[in-house]
């Protein structure tokens, strides 16, 4: 496996004296996509944003005095019944981005900050959507799990929610897996992912491990603190309880870390291997975002919106090491 990367020096004159700057643009090792590495000093500060709690609690739909009476229904798999398990909710996306478009309310209070998640919170939702990919009728489906957490993550709802995407057409980046990950296994004879912990697992990337998952810093993050979870059962629907409790309390951890830093925001994301074939196996991705606050900013800016190249300011070497060194106190 190839671990391509590509340095630039920038000059910068600064108060009389020059300074030199490396860029680092590094190749995701499956697909080739580039990522830009800027050393920058970024220092990491959430504002106070009490009153948008309070405020968004009066209306909020997946709040559980209204959940019942607003939540969309799924007249054909679900028979327009809500499921429930734990604290978790799944219903019908009201906008769907999909033939199979979900969301899963994952926690009874509305504001729960990033280091108060539960394992159990993530468990009880899997299993909801494991319950529900096992009802749709045969065929090629591409699942796909997210979370997008307060608004520099894109959220429009506070509380805390999960979507499920479930669609006969990829999208453009799941797209590029599969296909990266075909010709991957038919040169090497073994899924990237199974590969990627070999290589990995004794390196300066290696963050830890959970109940059959292995945990990776990306080589070419698409975010900030860029986290991968692999796990060893290769299908989401088919995964055992204790696959999933690796998932889940990993999730965690990387949320208590990104709490400790300051950060408040993130995207997760699982590319599900259910109903590609052997040569994909399950995978989950996250990234903090800039943090919220009455006045932040947002991190997206015109190499990624229109040249699809993320740019980030730490270094994943650094962040692995000290979650590693965390890893089990989080
Ligand atoms: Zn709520």
């Amino acid at each position: 496996m190839e671990f391509r990367k590509e340095i630039e020096v920038a000059k910068v004159l600064v108060g009389g004296k020059v300074d030199e700057s490396v860029v680092e643009i590094r190749y995701d090792p499956l697909t080739l996509q580039t990522t830009r590495i800027v050393k920058k000093n970024f220092p990491i500060q959430s504002g106070d944003f009490s009153e948008e709690i309070e405020s968004t609690k009066s209306w909020c739909p997946f709040c559980s005095e209204r959940i019942d009476q607003m939540a969309a229904r799924d007249p054909e798999i679900m028979n327009g019944e809500l499921w429930k398990r734990g604290e978790a909710v799944l219903f019908s996306n009201l906008m769907p981005y999909s033939k199979h478009s979900l969301v899963l309310r994952l926690t009874e209070n509305h504001f729960v900050g990033v280091s108060e998640f539960k394992t159990k919170h993530f468990i009880d939702a899997f299993i909801l959507v494991q319950d529900y990919i096992k009802k749709i009728p045969d065929g090629k489906y591409y699942v796909t799990i997210g979370m997008n957490y307060l608004k520099p993550a894109g959220s429009s709802i506070m509380h805390p929610h999960i979507q499920v995407m479930i669609s006969e057409v990829s999208t453009d980046y799941f797209a590029r897996l599969d296909w990266s990950a075909l010709e991957f296994m038919e040169s090497n004879g073994v899924d990237y992912w199974k590969k990627l912990v070999e290589d990995e697992i004794e390196g300066e990337r290696y963050v830890g491990r959970t109940d059959k998952t292995e945990w990776i810093a990306a080589f070419a993050p698409k975010g900030f603190f860029h986290i991968m979870g692999i796990p060893e059962e290769r299908e989401f629907a088919e995964m055992s309880e204790e696959q999933l409790k690796g998932i889940s309390s990993g999730i965690v951890k990387i949320l208590r870390y990104y709490g400790s830093k300051n950060l408040n925001s993130f995207n997760f994301t699982l590319y599900c291997a259910d109903r590609l074939g052997e040569h994909f196996r399950t995978n989950f991705h996250i990234v903090a975002r800039s943090p919220f606050g009455k006045y932040y900013w947002c991190d997206v800016f015109y190499p990624k919106m229109l040249h699809d190249e993320s740019v980030v300011f730490f270094t994943p070497e650094e962040y692995a090491r000290e979650i590693k060194e965390r890893w089990e106190e989080l």
